[in-house]
C-alpha cells in the first residue's frame, strides 16, 4: 500500500475554524430566529475595485483576439506588474528593489508554504505566539517540527510570546535561530513593528546569518506615518529578508488571487557543503518548474491598482474597513474592555473581561450578543486571554454588533 506523509498526522486537525462553526451551528439550530453576525473571519466584504474591474474586463477580450491573445505568461509574472510594484510599493518608499526581485503569485499563504521547498529540513524555526496558523502547519507538513504538546506547540518550534506586556512585539531570541516569521501589521493582534524593532531584527539576523520570512500583506493599513511599511526600509534586509505581499486584502483580491513575494539578488543561504548559494535563483528556479504564473488577466486587474484611479478605490476602501475597526475600538473600550490593535490594522484585539478564557468569552459573545469573533487562544497558547475582533465586514452588520455588545 502507498505510505503517506506522516508528518500530516501530527496536524491538530484544522482546530480552530471548525469548532467556531460547530458552536455557531449549534447555537443557531437551537435559537433559529438569532441573526447571528460573524466578525470572525479575516475576509474581506467589499467588492472588487471599478478600475481593477475595468482592466480585468478588457484583458478578458484581449484573450479573445487573435493578436492580443496571451498563452503561458512568465512564471515570474508579467514585467509590467513588477515595474510598477517596485516604483510604487518600494522605489517610492526608498527601497532599492529591483523588478527582477518581484515574484507574482496566486497567493501570500501559499507562498509562506512553498518557500520551504528551497530551504533545508534542520533549520531551527521562530515564530511568535500567537501566529497566523499557516506558519506552523507548513512546517508541520514539511517535517521540520516535533509532535503537538497539550498546549498546543510542537516540538522544535521556537515560539516568541507577543502579549500586551511586551508590546505585542517579540523579544529577539537568545539562541539563534535560522527562520524568523514575522507579520506586521500583525493578524491576529493588529499590532505594528517600529523602525527601531525591524532594525534589532535585521541586526540579528545578520549577526547569526538568519533569513526573515516578513508577512507584509497588511501594509496598506498602517496609518502611523512613522512607521516601515516594508522591511527593505531597514538598513540591511535586502541581505536577511524574504518579503510577502498580497493584493487580497489592499484591494479584495481575495477570491480574484493575485500576490507577489520579493526575493532581493543578495540574499544567501548555505549548502551542505558550506559554500553559499543564491536564494533567489533556488526560488526562481522552484517557482519556473513548479508554477505557471498567474492569469493574465489577473495580473491586468492588479496592475490598475497603481493607476490613478485604482490607487483613489483601494484608500477609499482601506479607509471604509480602517472606520469599521475605529468604531469597533470605540464601542469597546466604551463597555470597558481593554483593546488593541485596530489602529493600523484591520483587527481589534481584546482582553477577555475578568480574566475568562478566549473560549467562554466566544460563547458569552454568541449566547448573549450572537456575535462571533475568533478565540486568542486558537492563534498560540499566548493568545489565551484574548480575543479577535475583525473589521471585513459591512458598516450596518458593525454598528448592530457594537449596539448589541454596548447594551
Ligand atoms: C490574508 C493574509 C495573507 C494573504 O494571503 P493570500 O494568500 O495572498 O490571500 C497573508 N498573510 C496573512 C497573515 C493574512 O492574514
Amino acid at each position: 500500500m502507498a505510505t503517506i506523509n506522516d508528518n500530516y498526522l501530527k496536524l491538530k486537525a484544522g482546530y480552530l475554524f471548525p469548532e467556531i462553526a460547530r458552536r455557531v451551528n449549534a447555537f443557531a439550530e437551537a435559537n433559529p430566529t438569532a441573526a447571528i453576525i460573524k466578525l470572525g473571519i479575516g475576509d474581506v466584504t467589499e467588492p472588487l475595485p471599478a478600475a481593477c474591474r475595468a482592466a480585468m474586463v478588457a484583458a478578458v477580450e484581449d484573450m479573445g483576439d487573435r493578436d492580443r491573445f496571451r498563452g503561458y505568461g512568465p512564471e515570474q509574472g508579467y514585467l509590467w506588474l513588477r515595474e510598477k510594484i517596485a516604483q510604487h510599493d518600494f522605489q517610492a518608499r526608498g527601497c532599492q528593489i529591483d523588478p527582477s526581485e518581484i515574484f507574482i503569485s496566486d497567493g501570500s499563504k501559499c507562498d509562506c508554504g512553498n518557500i520551504l521547498d528551497i530551504f533545508g529540513n534542520t533549520n531551527s524555526i521562530a515564530v511568535t505566539d500567537p501566529v497566523y496558523p499557516v506558519y506552523v502547519d507548513t512546517n508541520v507538513m514539511a517535517g521540520h517540527t516535533g509532535p503537538v504538546n497539550d498546549r498546543g506547540e510542537y516540538g522544535q518550534l521556537v515560539y516568541l510570546p507577543i502579549q500586551a506586556e511586551n508590546n505585542f512585539t517579540a523579544r529577539i531570541p537568545d539562541q539563534p535561530v535560522d527562520l524568523i516569521y514575522l507579520c506586521f501589521p500583525n493578524n491576529p493582534t493588529g499590532a505594528v513593528a517600529s523602525r527601531a524593532h525591524l532594525q534589532a531584527w535585521v541586526n540579528y539576523a545578520r549577526a547569526h546569518g538568519s533569513i526573515i520570512f516578513f508577512d507584509a500583506a497588511y501594509e496598506a493599513f498602517i496609518t502611523d506615518p512613522e512607521l516601515p511599511h516594508s522591511i527593505y526600509e531597514i538598513e540591511g534586509a535586502r541581505d536577511c529578508a524574504i518579503e510577502f505581499r498580497s493584493f487580497s486584502k489592499n484591494a479584495g483580491f481575495t477570491g480574484t488571487r493575485c500576490a507577489f513575494t520579493v526575493v532581493p539578488q543578495s540574499l544567501q543561504g548555505k549548502a551542505a557543503d558550506g559554500s553559499a548559494v543564491s536564494i533567489h535563483s533556488l526560488w526562481n528556479r522552484r517557482q519556473s518548474t513548479k508554477f505557471n504564473g498567474v492569469s493574465y488577466i489577473v495580473q491586468r486587474g492588479a496592475e490598475a491598482v497603481y493607476s490613478a484611479a485604482g490607487q483613489e478605490q483601494i484608500q477609499a476602501l482601506i479607509s471604509f474597513y480602517m472606520e469599521n475597526a475605529r468604531i469597533i475600538r470605540e464601542h469597546l473600550s466604551a463597555a470597558g474592555l481593554q483593546v488593541y490593535g485596530g489602529v493600523n490594522a484591520p483587527y481589534v484585539w481584546v482582553r477577555t473581561p475578568d480574566g475568562i478564557s478566549s473560549w467562554d468569552f466566544f460563547d458569552k459573545l454568541l449566547h448573549n450578543c450572537h456575535v462571533v469573533g475568533t478565540p486568542g487562544s486558537g492563534f498560540g497558547a499566548a493568545g489565551e486571554g484574548y480575543f479577535r475582533i475583525s473589521a471585513f465586514n459591512s458598516r450596518q452588520n458593525v454598528l448592530e454588533a457594537m449596539a448589541r455588545i454596548t447594551t
